[in-house]
């Protein structure tokens, strides 16, 4: 992160304060007066003080969202709303980022954290984090369609995806709904299952993400920090 961008973040005040800091030499980098406000520092990994003071290591901070449809999973897309504009600012860090990705028009739990160690593990093919996703379809779901699913479906560009688990909820004529649960995160993965199977998702959510459950209590668009026993089960 960018020094300057690090002391605002640490209440050292304005940007006009925090030059004048830097003319003043009261910014050490590991012992060594800084004058170039651009530089980018790691306060887990090098001492910063400032006036004296050392910047304490910024603690990781996790917040379970509620994904709203609208939003891109990025932090600033031109002409599009981002996740993170969610955020009050005083929960905001430049630092956050989202523990794998939804599409715009899909809803539902989204981790965010500025735990990039957790994030990273939490993505990796072979620690099987299992999604739950709820489907609707604009068609008939069919009893062979789970077998399909548990076959491991592949894509018309040849993309194996892995066993996965569909449940249907109700089936009518012109749609149905059904759980979805994978342990992989390709591409409009699920988009692209279903239509192997010759229906179009029209509704997407996100419902477990690993050990997080969507809480019914968290309206759509809203976040709250997690709590102990969710904080436990990450590790
Ligand atoms: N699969 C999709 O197609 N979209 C999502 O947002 C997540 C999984």
């Amino acid at each position: 992160m960018r020094i300057d961008k690090l002391l605002e973040m640490n209440g050292y005040g304005s940007r006009k304060t925090i030059k004048r800091l830097f003319s003043a030499k009261k910014v050490k980098v590991n012992g060594v007066v800084i004058m170039q406000q651009n530089i980018n520092v790691d306060p887990n990994i090098q001492s910063i003080q400032v006036l004296g003071k050392t910047i304490e290591t910024s603690p990781h901070v996790y917040y379970l969202l509620n994904k709203p449809k609208g939003y891109v999973s990025s932090h600033c897309e031109k002409q599009e709303k981002s996740i993170f504009s969610i955020l009050k600012k005083s929960d905001y860090r430049s630092d956050l980022s989202m523990v794998g990705r939804l599409d715009k028009d899909t809803e539902g739990v989204l981790l965010l954290t500025n735990n990039g160690k957790l994030a990273y593990e939490m993505l990796l093919p072979d620690k099987h984090v299992k999604k739950v996703y709820e489907v609707v379809v604009n068609g008939s779901l069919k009893k062979e369609d789970c077998a399909t699913f548990k076959a491991g479906i592949t894509f018309l560009d040849g993309t194996k995806c892995k066993p996965a688990k569909l449940e249907i909820i109700w089936a009518s004529e012109h749609s149905s709904k059904a759980y979805v649960t994978l342990e992989e995160g390709k591409f409009h993965q699920v988009k692209k299952m279903f239509l192997c199977v010759g229906v179009k998702v029209t509704a997407l959510r996100r419902v477990r993400f690993g050990p997080l459950i969507l809480d019914e209590k968290l309206a759509v668009g809203q976040y709250r920090a997690l709590n102990k026993q969710e904080l436990n089960s990450l590790e």
